[in-house]
């Protein structure tokens, strides 16, 4: 696990959402809620746990906007965010138009690799008609050769 340091050590941040932020990332991989996070830093409830978690997301290291085609939920960033990595909204990708805030924004992952894939394939189409194109005239022409060298020599 690894805790930013600035963030632990930034006092304009209060006590409540700094130890939120490590118990977050202590229990992100066991996805969590809020209410079972709450008793671990001394809260209630979900409920209470909001304002702190706002408290986060301003500081940049926490994101909590729905994404699309998504369940809510909170990511965590080791190091905060600068002000243009911040996002209000969800930046949909402009091929499927679902979430692409992981990857490239305004391209999903799994549109990337589409793409990908097709480009090599084109490239592939485009490089066997070449060599069909090309190599046509070869073709025939050799296979005629050698029919030719069978009908000679027999
Ligand atoms: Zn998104
Ligand atoms: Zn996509």
């Amino acid at each position: 696990m690894f805790v930013h340091q600035e963030l632990v050590l930034n006092a304009e941040l209060s006590v409540t959402s700094r130890l939120l932020y490590v118990v977050l990332q202590a229990r992100v991989d066991d996805g969590s809620s809020l209410g079972e996070v709450a008793p671990l830093v001394g809260l209630e409830n979900a409920e209470q746990v909001r304002p702190f978690l706002d408290e986060l997301v301003e500081a940049g290291v926490v994101e909590t906007r729905p994404h699309l085609g998504r369940a809510p939920q909170i990511v965590l960033h080791q190091t905060p965010l600068t002000q243009e990595e911040r996002t209000d909204r969800c930046v949909p990708c402009g091929r499927c138009g679902e979430c692409s805030c992981d990857h490239t924004k305004g391209l999903c992952r799994i549109c990337d690799e589409i793409e990908r894939v097709e480009k090599a394939a084109q490239q592939d189409l485009d490089r066997w008609m070449r060599q069909r194109d090309a190599g046509a005239t070869y073709a025939i022409g050799r296979s005629s050769a050698r029919l030719h060298a069978g009908t000679a020599q027999a």
